[in-house]
């Protein structure tokens, strides 16, 4: 079989079918995909939001309190709050509907959205830590997302097992950590991107197993360097003493500093650790991946998949989310347990599913939505199995017959994700904003939905600028003031203008000796997005040619100049970074 090029529904862009992408779509039955590989992946972000929390009355079974939650009130949604949603109060299958031959099947689902309970967030054993969203085991942790174990944890996302830490992205197994990017067991480390093992650091970029260093790169195994140069332990504490490190102007003057030394270091074309045959970035213990970012522990046979791992097995378009799963497609969140099951979110240890969010430990479920213990329903309604057999085939053919066509022409059969029209959130809501920013104009002319900001009524009480420039003068009084975001709400972050300071997080500040944020959490968490690398690739070459970087030593293409190998990188061309391939990094950084 021989690869096909095809025109995207959605971005008009071409895009390439492999033979193996034949073989994996006949394998889960479903017709070949009509949106490319990025535009799926931003559809099935469109669906998840993770970090946009309203209040909102939780109204079910004659409860009626307010609720913090990832739907806004404006919304047409049945919202429970945790305990209901969980409880036996409720039967999701009194919500079934019998299939309607003469609607297309995404006009009935969006329906059945609207009716089915939600669950308000995602919270599970959480203690004192209410805005924590898609987060299990949270202790004494506020504004964190995406997370498991965590403890006085804030403004976080994305972090495994971490404690006494604020303001990190992509972490595992870190404590009093403060503005880290894709750092892991790390103790102590403020300002760090791309760190393993390291303690007692600042401004760290691409360093293992290094303690009280400053802003440094590519180092292995240090102690007591600065913008890596080798001092002796009683200098080095002399030098970072004179750093003022309190002080918010010389944390800026600093940052500056190493941004030059960021630039001048050498990155390697991906991060790949401990993987066999793998393409994409931040992948570790991997076999036969293409295309496939921030997969941890484990994923085998993957495709274009983003945010998983934990033996993860013949996977196309997952994530984020996924793991202990095999032979599925289009899934976010799958929990740890499951089996062909495809077009879903939020389904966990659940097999043979089509189309379905929320429900949990179902098998043979069609188009449902917050079921448990179930097999055999389609719309929430129960079948019996012969029923069900019969009936499947009629669907997938009804839904071929009479596709979904939204506003923009887009037309969605069986094979489709959901269309973003039917999703509860606007594109700035859900989690696409983060990795594939755009603008108001950019995603109202891409059909994509817009939600403009609250209006918000906070009369702020200090300016940004006037906030004592070191902490050391900082006083609790701090905790009264209403702080207006150097950004005022005039960037395309979601700013939330004002912010204020918590007392956990105040005190976190003093016992780092940190000076005081300047920015709100929202555009401090765009900032450190903007540190990652996007989920994209690039056909590049090697750029080590003696010339870019002073190497140590002789590379095996020393005699022809330039390293002939090419890659695939998230790093564009347009970048400024110095990108090796492998071998070249590794000759380098030892
Ligand atoms: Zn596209
Ligand atoms: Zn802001
Ligand atoms: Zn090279
Ligand atoms: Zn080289």
């Amino acid at each position: 079989m021989n690869s096909e090029t095809k025109t995207c529904q959605n971005c008009k862009q071409n895009f390439v079918i492999e033979p193996e992408d034949f073989q994996f779509y006949e394998k889960i039955k479903v017709l070949q995909p009509t949106w490319c590989p990025e535009c799926r992946m931003i559809r099935r972000m469109i669906i998840r939001n993770e970090r946009v929390l309203y209040r909102r009355p939780c109204k079910g079974l004659g409860h009626n309190e307010e609720v913090i939650s990832i739907y806004s009130a404006d919304k047409p949604f049945n919202v429970y709050d945790q305990k209901l949603w969980w409880s036996d109060e409720w039967d999701s299958l009194q919500f079934g509907k019998t299939y309607d031959f003469s609607r297309p099947f995404f006009e009935q689902f969006k329906e059945l959205w609207e009716t089915v309970p939600l669950l308000a967030l995602s919270n599970s054993n959480a203690i004192n830590s209410d805005y924590c969203n898609v987060a299990d085991q949270s202790k004494d942790s506020y504004m964190t997302s995406g997370s498991f174990k965590i403890e006085n944890t804030h403004y976080s996302n994305r972090v495994y097992t971490v404690k006494d830490s604020m303001d990190l992205y992509v972490g595992f197994r870190n404590e009093l950590c403060y503005e880290c990017v894709h750092c892991s067991d790390c103790y102590r480390v403020v300002y760090g991107k791309q760190c393993i093992g390291c303690t007692d650091s600042y401004f760290l970029y691409d360093c293992r197993n290094c303690s009280n260093c400053f802003g440094c790169t590519n180092l292995r195994n240090k102690n007591h360097c600065i913008f890596n140069k080798q001092y002796t332990k009683e200098d080095y504490l002399k030098k970072i003493s004179e750093f003022n490190l309190g002080s918010a102007k010389q944390i800026e003057k600093l940052s500056k500093e190493f941004n030059n030394v960021y630039f001048k270091s050498i990155h390697k074309y991906a991060t790949i650790l401990k993987s066999v045959n793998v393409i994409g970035d931040n992948v570790s213990d991997a076999k036969n991946c293409k295309v496939c970012f921030d997969i941890t522990e484990g994923g085998e046979d993957c495709k274009y998949v983003h945010w998983g791992g934990l033996q993860t097995k013949d996977v196309y378009d997952g994530g984020p989310g996924v793991g202990i799963i095999d032979l599925s497609y289009e899934i976010v969140d799958t929990g740890l347990q499951g089996s062909n099951i495809a077009f879903t979110n939020v389904v966990y240890g659940s097999h043979n599913v089509r189309y379905a969010l929320f429900c949990h430990n179902s098998s043979n479920i069609f188009g449902c939505i917050g079921l448990r213990n179930k097999n055999y329903c389609i719309l929430n309604k129960q079948y019996s199995k012969e029923e069900y057999e019969e009936l499947i085939p009629r669907v997938i053919k009804h839904m071929n017959h009479m596709p979904y066509i939204d506003e923009r022409d887009r037309q969605y059969r069986y094979g489709e994700f959901f269309p973003p029209s039917i999703s509860p959130f606007c594109y700035n809501e859900s989690i696409a904003q983060d990795y594939f920013p755009l603008t108001r104009e950019k995603a109202l002319e891409r059909g994509y939905k817009w939600r403009e900001l609250d209006e918000r009524h906070y009369k702020t009480t200090k300016k940004a600028v006037d906030l004592p420039d070191n902490i050391k003068e900082v006083t609790d009084e701090i905790l009264k003031e209403i702080i207006e975001c150097v950004h005022k709400g005039e960037c395309n972050d979601g700013c939330t203008i004002a912010f204020k300071i918590m007392p956990a997080e105040l005190q976190f500040y003093q016992r780092l000796n940190l000076p005081l944020p300047r920015f709100c959490f929202n555009c401090r968490h765009v900032r450190r997005l903007q540190e990652r690398n996007p989920l994209k690739l690039w056909h590049r070459g090697c750029m080590c040619d003696y010339e870019v970087y002073p190497n140590t030593r002789r590379h095996k293409h020393h005699l022809d100049g330039r390293c002939p190998n090419e890659f695939e990188t998230s790093y564009s061309s347009e970048r400024k970074e110095i990108v090796y391939c492998e071998q070249c990094y590794n000759a380098e950084v030892v």
